[in-house]
């Protein structure tokens, strides 16, 4: 029997093909792909469509929503949405609103393999790659949300569960949906990727698209990084950095640098002056990420004044540096807490 295509799991070019296939022209797709991502995705809501195209499409695809397990809401105005998918598995986006706007965090896999000491989501393992669909049902949900108060959100950052290039091609695709302007509409500028460090997967994506690239740093000294995030063995900090270096020369881009300070482990001024001199001449921005204590890991945070005696090195060495203020820790959505409360 003939599977079913997910349409939302298509590009505008492979809806196209999609509609060559049964024979019909590619001006149709243009036009379902603009009702995925409308408020009117259902193919009785298509009014504007050929009953014969949606009556071929019926019998041959589907169209998913995302399906909404729990969504809890921070003193701090922060959300956190967890997502049952098709088979039971369970993702988490985070709603950050801040002066006005608002910053989505999504998912790219259910869990994770990394194995960043750290994280709470490491420790439930990877479960599965998302599909394109279900990265960018995400967003599409959380959208329909908002609108309802009146407003949009204004970045979206992979940052949830999951490490987005480690599920490369499906993030590629979400990507072109979440910025095609027939799909979503988001600029580069809006959109952020953020990688442990997958090397030669940052230098394929940095080639063939502008998104703004984050990397997730966490140590400077090549033995630290291995214990804390085991893919620096494979992917070490010395060529991690030295691509960074080239895109920055290259391409004049800036990467934004994130360095959860751990007490007693990567957050002496040694540690700060290290960081300091590795980054020199780079153009880059560093956030500073007080840890996220959590009962289930042994680490804990740096004093505030250990944080600011360590952004303060850096600062004079000349980098842009900011302190980025933990959001939604009540309800286990801030940086490496998600997972905490599901039972994958
Ligand atoms: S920090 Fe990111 S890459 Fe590392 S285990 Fe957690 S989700 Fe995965």
């Amino acid at each position: 029997m003939l599977d079913l295509i997910n349409l939302k799991n298509l590009t505008l070019p492979e809806l196209k093909e999609l509609a060559a296939s049964i024979n019909e022209p590619a001006s149709k797709a243009d036009q379902l792909f603009s009702h995925l991502y409308r408020p009117t995705s259902k193919f009785c809501q298509m009014h504007n469509i050929s009953r014969k195209f949606l009556s071929k499409l019926n019998k041959i695809s589907f169209i998913t929503e995302m399906l909404l397990h729990k969504r809890e809401i921070s003193d701090d105005g922060t959300i956190k949405y967890a997502f049952k998918l098709a088979d039971d598995n369970i993702i988490e986006s985070v709603l950050i609103p801040s002066n006005g706007r608002n910053t989505l965090c999504i998912s790219a896999q259910a869990g994770c393999a990394m194995g960043c000491k750290f994280c709470l989501t490491s420790t439930i393992g990877l479960k599965r790659n998302l599909q394109s669909s279900e990265i960018v049902g995400q967003v599409l949900f959380v959208i329909k949300e908002v609108k309802t108060i009146h407003q949009h959100i204004n970045n979206i950052v992979f940052m949830g569960m999951g490490e987005p290039l480690a599920n490369y091609e499906n993030t590629l695709k979400a990507l072109e949906i979440l910025q095609d302007e027939k799909g979503l509409g988001f600029s580069d500028r809006k959109i952020t990727i953020s990688t442990c460090g997958i090397t030669p997967k940052l230098m394929e994506l940095a080639k063939i698209s502008n998104v703004n690239l984050a990397i997730s740093l966490h140590a400077i000294d090549e033995a630290m990084r291995t214990e804390l995030m085991p893919i620096n063995k494979k992917y070490p900090l010395k060529d991690l950095l030295a691509n960074c270096r080239e895109l920055s020369a290259e391409q004049g881009r800036q990467i934004l640098i994130e360095y959860i300070l751990l007490k007693g482990i990567n957050d002496s001024e040694a540690d700060a002056a290290c960081l300091a001199k590795q980054l020199k001449g780079f153009n880059c921005k560093i956030n500073l990420i007080p840890y996220n204590e959590t009962p289930d890991l042994p680490y804990k945070q740096s004093s505030p004044e250990t944080t600011q005696k360590f952004m303060d090195i850096l600062c004079k060495s000349g980098h842009l540096t900011i302190i980025r203020h933990s959001r939604g820790n009540d309800i286990s959505a801030a940086c490496g807490q998600l997972a905490g409360q599901l039972k994958l």
